[in-house]
């Protein structure tokens, strides 16, 4: 008995350490070890993230970029996105690592925000802006899902993941795509069960806005449904 109670407790060890070197529990920006919630940053590096605080602010420049565009509600982004800094390795983390723990912390910044800004307090449901199945497979998930998982958190209000899609990639689009980068967005997005957003508050999710052609494009398809309104949050706005 003592003797399988000792082999147990070797291999649970063994595992444990193979498993930090698998998936090593470092602060991704700086490698201390002193690591705050999901895992990823110090204290440290956490301090130094540049937030925006856009979600308090009226006329932010998110907001600014709809204007004239699509018909949408208060909307922000958490973080500030410059190259080579702690908000670029979080996203990539999230994109090209499969560390959703990267993806719920950013989710978590977000539903804080959310809170404490006063312009947000009727949303009924999260929608993540899709990406194609394809990408999903091979990501293994949708990371605009792993960022509304973390809002829930903070905020517990449903996820629909199931209402709008991306729209597969047709030849004509492709071709276009490569004339005119951006502009020939209409067709990207479809809807299902919009039964579930009609008449409710949508909080449109994505990770990095950048021109907004594609909130705008998935706005646009969203509108459809007739949603009470639609907000968006970003996790990261990049200045351009
Ligand atoms: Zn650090």
């Amino acid at each position: 008995m003592n003797f399988i109670k000792f082999l147990i407790s070797h291999v649970k060890k063994y595992l444990i350490a193979f498993l930090h070197l698998v998936y090593p529990k470092i602060c991704l920006h700086c490698g201390s070890t002193d690591l705050i919630k999901f895992q990823v940053l110090c204290p440290n590096c956490y301090a130094q993230l540049p937030f925006t605080d856009f979600f308090e602010i009226e006329n932010n420049n998110v907001d600014k970029i709809f204007w004239g565009r699509l018909p949408l509600g208060p909307s922000g982004a958490a973080l500030f996105f410059t190259k080579n800094s702690i908000v670029q390795l979080l996203l990539f983390e999230l994109k090209y690592k499969q560390n959703k723990r990267a993806g719920w912390l950013l989710g978590n910044m977000i539903g804080w925000a959310l809170k404490k800004a006063n312009r947000f307090n009727e949303i009924d449901c999260l929608i993540p802006i899709p990406v194609r199945k394809i990408t999903e497979r091979t990501r293994g998930y949708n990371q605009s899902l792993i960022i509304c998982e973390g809002i829930a958190q903070v905020l517990p209000i449903p996820i629909l993941n199931a209402v709008l899609f991306k729209n597969k990639k047709t030849n004509t689009q492709t071709r276009k795509d490569r004339i005119e980068r951006g502009h020939n967005t209409d067709h990207l997005f479809g809807l299902k069960n919009t039964d579930q957003i009609r008449k409710k508050c949508l909080l449109l999710v994505d990770d990095i806005i950048t021109t907004g052609a594609t909130v705008e494009s998935a706005g646009r398809c969203l509108l459809q449904a007739n949603p009470s309104s639609i907000q968006f949050a970003a996790a990261a706005y990049t200045l351009s």
